[in-house]
Protein backbone atom coordinates (compact mmCIF):
# COMPACT_ATOMS: atom_id res chain seq x y z
CA UNK A 1 0.00 0.00 0.00
CA UNK A 2 1.70 3.35 -0.97
CA UNK A 3 2.39 5.39 1.78
CA UNK A 4 0.44 8.90 2.75
CA UNK A 5 2.72 11.79 2.21
CA UNK A 6 2.96 13.84 5.32
CA UNK A 7 4.13 17.88 4.80
CA UNK A 8 4.50 19.38 8.07
CA UNK A 9 5.88 23.08 8.88
CA UNK A 10 8.28 23.72 11.66
CA UNK A 11 7.58 27.32 12.46
CA UNK A 12 10.79 27.22 14.82
CA UNK A 13 10.47 30.40 17.46
CA UNK A 14 8.34 32.25 15.44
CA UNK A 15 5.19 34.01 15.40
CA UNK A 16 3.58 35.39 18.43
CA UNK A 17 -0.28 34.33 18.75
CA UNK A 18 -2.09 36.81 16.99
CA UNK A 19 0.63 36.63 14.31
CA UNK A 20 -0.09 32.94 14.26
CA UNK A 21 -3.57 33.12 13.84
CA UNK A 22 -3.25 35.58 10.99
CA UNK A 23 -0.67 33.39 9.46
CA UNK A 24 -3.00 30.52 9.30
CA UNK A 25 -6.07 32.25 8.09
CA UNK A 26 -3.46 33.56 5.09
CA UNK A 27 -2.29 29.67 4.40
CA UNK A 28 -5.84 27.86 5.14
CA UNK A 29 -7.60 27.90 1.96
CA UNK A 30 -3.65 27.59 0.12
CA UNK A 31 -2.30 23.84 1.95
CA UNK A 32 -6.04 22.49 1.20
CA UNK A 33 -5.64 19.11 0.16
CA UNK A 34 -7.04 15.78 0.07
CA UNK A 35 -3.22 14.29 -1.31
CA UNK A 36 -1.37 14.55 1.74
CA UNK A 37 -1.22 15.51 5.93
CA UNK A 38 -1.04 18.84 6.45
CA UNK A 39 0.69 19.53 9.88
CA UNK A 40 1.90 23.28 11.53
CA UNK A 41 4.33 22.52 14.02
CA UNK A 42 3.98 25.77 15.74
CA UNK A 43 5.73 27.45 19.08
CA UNK A 44 4.27 26.44 22.48
CA UNK A 45 2.27 29.93 23.40
CA UNK A 46 0.46 29.55 19.78
CA UNK A 47 -0.67 26.47 20.12
CA UNK A 48 -4.21 26.70 21.89
CA UNK A 49 -4.84 30.01 19.12
CA UNK A 50 -3.80 27.52 16.37
CA UNK A 51 -5.57 24.83 16.74
CA UNK A 52 -9.01 26.78 17.19
CA UNK A 53 -8.06 28.69 13.82
CA UNK A 54 -7.51 25.33 12.13
CA UNK A 55 -10.84 23.78 13.06
CA UNK A 56 -12.90 22.95 10.02
CA UNK A 57 -9.72 22.79 7.81
CA UNK A 58 -7.28 19.97 6.84
CA UNK A 59 -4.44 21.07 9.29
CA UNK A 60 -3.38 19.25 12.00
CA UNK A 61 -1.34 20.74 14.51
CA UNK A 62 1.67 20.01 16.15
CA UNK A 63 4.51 20.84 18.91
CA UNK A 64 8.20 21.32 18.46
CA UNK A 65 9.50 19.32 21.74
CA UNK A 66 7.85 18.31 24.68
CA UNK A 67 9.39 16.48 28.19
CA UNK A 68 9.04 12.79 29.06
CA UNK A 69 8.15 13.35 31.87
CA UNK A 70 4.18 13.45 32.97
CA UNK A 71 4.32 16.38 35.45
CA UNK A 72 5.80 18.41 38.44
CA UNK A 73 8.97 20.66 39.23
CA UNK A 74 10.56 20.81 35.56
CA UNK A 75 9.70 24.77 35.05
CA UNK A 76 9.46 25.70 31.68
CA UNK A 77 8.87 22.46 30.24
CA UNK A 78 5.63 21.36 28.57
CA UNK A 79 4.19 18.14 29.14
CA UNK A 80 2.51 15.22 26.82
CA UNK A 81 -1.25 15.73 28.60
CA UNK A 82 -1.09 18.68 27.99
CA UNK A 83 -0.29 18.78 24.38
CA UNK A 84 -3.10 16.68 24.22
CA UNK A 85 -5.71 18.25 25.88
CA UNK A 86 -4.91 21.21 23.58
CA UNK A 87 -5.88 19.37 20.40
CA UNK A 88 -2.30 19.07 19.34
CA UNK A 89 -1.90 15.64 17.37
CA UNK A 90 2.16 16.00 16.19
CA UNK A 91 5.02 16.24 18.22
CA UNK A 92 8.44 17.09 16.75
CA UNK A 93 11.18 15.61 18.66
CA UNK A 94 14.85 16.02 18.72
CA UNK A 95 15.16 18.67 16.19
CA UNK A 96 19.11 19.16 15.06
CA UNK A 97 18.40 22.81 16.97
CA UNK A 98 17.12 20.96 20.20
CA UNK A 99 20.41 18.66 19.93
CA UNK A 100 22.43 21.58 19.76
CA UNK A 101 22.04 24.16 21.57
CA UNK A 102 19.57 22.69 24.09
CA UNK A 103 22.00 19.61 24.57
CA UNK A 104 19.45 17.17 24.03
CA UNK A 105 20.86 13.37 23.59
CA UNK A 106 19.79 10.47 21.77
CA UNK A 107 18.30 9.08 25.23
CA UNK A 108 16.29 12.06 25.97
CA UNK A 109 14.77 11.47 22.60
CA UNK A 110 13.95 7.71 22.99
CA UNK A 111 12.16 8.60 26.56
CA UNK A 112 9.90 11.33 24.45
CA UNK A 113 9.16 8.77 22.29
CA UNK A 114 8.20 6.56 24.85
CA UNK A 115 6.15 9.27 26.23
CA UNK A 116 4.58 10.75 22.99
CA UNK A 117 3.15 6.65 22.40
CA UNK A 118 1.98 6.27 25.64
CA UNK A 119 -0.60 9.88 24.76
CA UNK A 120 -1.00 8.73 21.38
CA UNK A 121 0.73 11.72 19.91
CA UNK A 122 2.77 11.03 16.58
CA UNK A 123 6.31 11.83 16.47
CA UNK A 124 8.09 12.76 13.96
CA UNK A 125 11.80 12.15 15.18
CA UNK A 126 14.37 14.07 13.72
CA UNK A 127 17.64 12.68 12.56
CA UNK A 128 20.53 13.74 9.82
CA UNK A 129 24.13 14.74 10.14
CA UNK A 130 26.54 17.21 9.98
CA UNK A 131 28.49 18.38 6.92
CA UNK A 132 31.56 17.14 9.05
CA UNK A 133 30.34 14.20 9.29
CA UNK A 134 29.40 13.76 5.95
CA UNK A 135 32.91 14.96 4.41
CA UNK A 136 34.70 12.01 7.02
CA UNK A 137 31.98 9.53 5.32
CA UNK A 138 30.11 8.43 8.52
CA UNK A 139 26.49 10.13 7.45
CA UNK A 140 25.09 6.75 7.46
CA UNK A 141 26.61 5.29 10.81
CA UNK A 142 25.77 8.14 12.87
CA UNK A 143 22.14 8.48 11.67
CA UNK A 144 21.70 4.04 12.62
CA UNK A 145 23.00 5.59 15.96
CA UNK A 146 20.44 7.90 16.32
CA UNK A 147 17.57 5.66 14.81
CA UNK A 148 18.41 2.79 16.64
CA UNK A 149 19.02 4.62 19.97
CA UNK A 150 15.81 6.66 19.35
CA UNK A 151 13.18 3.40 18.45
CA UNK A 152 14.76 1.52 21.51
CA UNK A 153 12.51 -0.26 22.95
CA UNK A 154 9.06 0.86 20.79
CA UNK A 155 7.19 -1.72 18.97
CA UNK A 156 6.62 -2.44 15.57
CA UNK A 157 3.02 -1.24 15.78
CA UNK A 158 4.59 2.19 17.36
CA UNK A 159 7.00 2.36 15.14
CA UNK A 160 4.68 2.05 11.97
CA UNK A 161 2.79 5.17 13.25
CA UNK A 162 5.86 7.16 13.92
CA UNK A 163 7.64 9.79 11.23
CA UNK A 164 11.32 10.64 11.07
CA UNK A 165 12.94 13.35 9.52
CA UNK A 166 15.86 12.61 8.13
CA UNK A 167 17.20 16.54 8.09
CA UNK A 168 20.91 17.11 7.25
CA UNK A 169 22.09 19.75 9.41
CA UNK A 170 24.16 21.14 6.79
CA UNK A 171 20.68 22.19 4.90
CA UNK A 172 18.69 23.44 7.33
CA UNK A 173 18.25 27.52 6.76
CA UNK A 174 21.14 27.26 4.45
CA UNK A 175 19.50 27.58 1.80
CA UNK A 176 21.57 24.25 0.45
CA UNK A 177 19.13 21.77 -0.42
CA UNK A 178 20.64 17.92 -0.20
CA UNK A 179 20.38 16.61 -3.58
CA UNK A 180 17.62 14.31 -4.53
CA UNK A 181 19.75 11.41 -4.94
CA UNK A 182 21.45 12.65 -1.66
CA UNK A 183 18.10 12.64 0.01
CA UNK A 184 17.11 9.67 -1.52
CA UNK A 185 19.69 7.31 -0.29
CA UNK A 186 19.65 8.35 3.31
CA UNK A 187 16.19 7.83 3.35
CA UNK A 188 16.43 4.66 1.70
CA UNK A 189 19.56 3.63 4.39
CA UNK A 190 16.91 5.17 7.44
CA UNK A 191 14.36 2.57 5.85
CA UNK A 192 16.58 -0.04 5.71
CA UNK A 193 17.72 0.38 9.20
CA UNK A 194 14.26 0.11 10.21
CA UNK A 195 13.63 -3.12 8.95
CA UNK A 196 16.97 -4.40 10.68
CA UNK A 197 15.24 -3.38 14.19
CA UNK A 198 12.00 -4.51 12.94
CA UNK A 199 10.55 -6.14 9.86
CA UNK A 200 10.36 -5.26 6.20
CA UNK A 201 6.48 -4.57 7.01
CA UNK A 202 7.27 -1.68 9.32
CA UNK A 203 9.98 -0.56 7.13
CA UNK A 204 6.98 -0.48 4.13
CA UNK A 205 4.47 1.38 6.60
CA UNK A 206 6.64 3.91 8.74
CA UNK A 207 7.19 7.57 6.80
CA UNK A 208 10.34 9.33 6.06
CA UNK A 209 10.27 12.51 5.64
CA UNK A 210 13.16 15.26 3.83
CA UNK A 211 13.73 18.38 5.82
CA UNK A 212 16.79 21.05 4.47
CA UNK A 213 15.64 24.49 2.97
CA UNK A 214 13.18 22.26 0.88
CA UNK A 215 11.13 24.90 -1.47
CA UNK A 216 8.75 25.17 -4.03
CA UNK A 217 11.47 24.67 -7.23
CA UNK A 218 12.87 21.45 -4.67
CA UNK A 219 9.73 19.64 -3.26
CA UNK A 220 9.03 17.61 -6.69
CA UNK A 221 11.80 15.74 -7.21
CA UNK A 222 12.24 14.99 -3.63
CA UNK A 223 8.80 14.52 -3.11
CA UNK A 224 8.63 11.48 -6.21
CA UNK A 225 11.65 9.66 -4.39
CA UNK A 226 10.69 6.10 -3.45
CA UNK A 227 11.47 6.74 0.07
CA UNK A 228 10.95 10.10 1.05
CA UNK A 229 7.66 10.25 1.95
CA UNK A 230 7.42 14.49 2.34
CA UNK A 231 8.73 16.94 3.92
CA UNK A 232 9.54 18.95 7.12
CA UNK A 233 9.99 22.31 5.97
CA UNK A 234 11.12 25.36 7.95
CA UNK A 235 11.59 28.69 6.51
CA UNK A 236 9.06 27.90 3.84
CA UNK A 237 6.66 27.06 5.96
CA UNK A 238 6.00 30.55 7.09
CA UNK A 239 4.93 31.90 4.21
CA UNK A 240 2.83 31.28 0.86
CA UNK A 241 5.20 29.12 -0.91
CA UNK A 242 4.35 26.39 2.04
CA UNK A 243 0.89 25.76 -0.26
CA UNK A 244 2.93 25.44 -3.07
CA UNK A 245 5.19 22.69 -1.32
CA UNK A 246 1.78 20.95 -0.32
CA UNK A 247 0.77 21.08 -3.73
CA UNK A 248 3.47 19.95 -5.21
CA UNK A 249 2.17 17.72 -8.06
C1 LIG B 1 13.64 22.62 9.82
O1 LIG B 1 13.63 23.51 10.65
O2 LIG B 1 13.28 21.49 10.16
C2 LIG B 1 14.08 22.95 8.46
C3 LIG B 1 14.21 21.98 7.59
O3 LIG B 1 14.30 24.26 8.17
P1 LIG B 1 14.53 24.92 6.69
O4 LIG B 1 13.46 24.37 5.80
O5 LIG B 1 14.42 26.38 6.92
O6 LIG B 1 15.89 24.49 6.24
Amino acid sequence: MARRKIIAGNWKMNMTPSQAVALVEELKPLVATEDADVVFCVPAIDIVPVVEACKGSNIEVGAENMYFEEKGAYTGEIAPDMLVDAGVKYVILGHSERREYFGETDKDINKKMHKAFEHGLTPIMCCGESLEQRELGVTMDFIRQQVKIGFSGITADQAKEAVIAYEPIWAIGTGKTATTEQAQEVCADIRACIAEIYDEATAAAIRIQYGGSVNPATAPDLFVQADIDGGLVGGASLKADFGKIVNWK
